[in-house]
């Protein structure tokens, strides 16, 4: 835990969140700006700035869960990212993966 992370916050329930999913080693909720409806974030509840900095047991669920919210989403078009870096458009420093449903056209965010 990182006493300044957004992301560590959220896992503790010092920021509050749309929970989605909590393991001992993972947390998922609501993107709080979401690209599409029901844009979930996963997250290990090990912190580490970047994929790499995070040993691989605490990674192992992160894409199962992803998977699960999917479903149970009923998504059945999503993309998956996972940015590490400025450069690469990681503004959070907490290792996220984001599972981002891709709605038809015509459905928009609603
Ligand atoms: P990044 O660009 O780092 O991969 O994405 C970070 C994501 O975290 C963004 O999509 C942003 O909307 C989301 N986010 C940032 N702060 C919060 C917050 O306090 N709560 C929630 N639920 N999401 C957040
Ligand atoms: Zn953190």
């Amino acid at each position: 835990m990182a006493a300044a992370c957004i992301f560590c916050k959220i896992i503790k329930g010092e920021i509050p969140s749309m929970k989605l999913f909590e393991s001992d080693k993972t947390f998922a909720f609501l993107d709080i700006n979401p690209l599409s409806k029901g844009h979930a974030l996963v997250i290990p509840k090990h912190h580490g700035e970047k994929l790499t900095d995070i040993p691989d047991d605490s990674l192992a669920e992160l894409l199962p869960v992803a998977k699960k919210i999917a479903l149970a989403a009923g998504a059945e078009n999503f993309n998956i990212l996972q940015n590490n870096g400025r450069i690469a458009h990681q503004v959070v420093d907490h290792v996220h993966v984001h599972m981002i449903p891709k709605p038809n056209e015509t459905e928009g965010l609603g």
